[in-house]
């Protein structure tokens, strides 16, 4: 059951720049469902609370800037081994070594803002899901 989710984020630049409709496209294409899904600003303490993990890194700083520039869409997603099959829909972190017909070779304009957020374990999504979820938010 756990293993059946992810977390995702459209980011401010995909959002800011019109790519949220084509991006939910290749999700659901892709047979992911959308257990959650709403469009928020993240304050500061919630984007860093959310990159914790890499509060050390030199982007931080910038990365925090970045993800609390605009409203970006938060959701949930069912697929069958969810975490690793949107890992491979989104592809690697910098778009230029992301795989042709990933979401990121194809919306991301640079490292930082690489167009979308995807869980990296299962630990993880269910962290994230409910970071910014609640029960009654959930459908799936
Ligand atoms: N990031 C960045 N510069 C870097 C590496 C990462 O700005 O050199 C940003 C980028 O938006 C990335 C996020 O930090 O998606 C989290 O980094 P991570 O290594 O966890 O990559 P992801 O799990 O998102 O592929
Ligand atoms: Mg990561």
């Amino acid at each position: 059951m756990i293993g059946d989710y992810t977390f995702s984020i459209i980011k401010p630049n995909a959002v800011r720049t019109g790519k949220s409709g084509p991006i939910m496209a290749m999700i659901n294409e892709a047979g992911f469902e959308i257990a959650a899904m709403k469009m928020i600003k993240m304050t500061k303490e919630q984007a860093e609370s959310f990159y914790e993990v890499h509060k050390s890194k030199p982007f931080f700083e910038g990365l925090i800037e970045f993800m609390t520039s605009g409203p970006v869409l938060v959701m949930v997603l069912r697929h069958e081994n969810a975490v690793e099959e949107f890992r491979k829909l989104i592809g690697a972190t910098d778009p230029n070594k992301a795989e042709q017909g990933t979401i990121r070779r194809t919306f991301a304009v640079s490292v930082q803002m690489n167009a979308v957020h995807g869980s990296d374990s299962d630990e993880n999504a269910q962290k994230e899901a409910n970071f910014f979820f609640s029960t009654s938010e959930r459908f799936l």
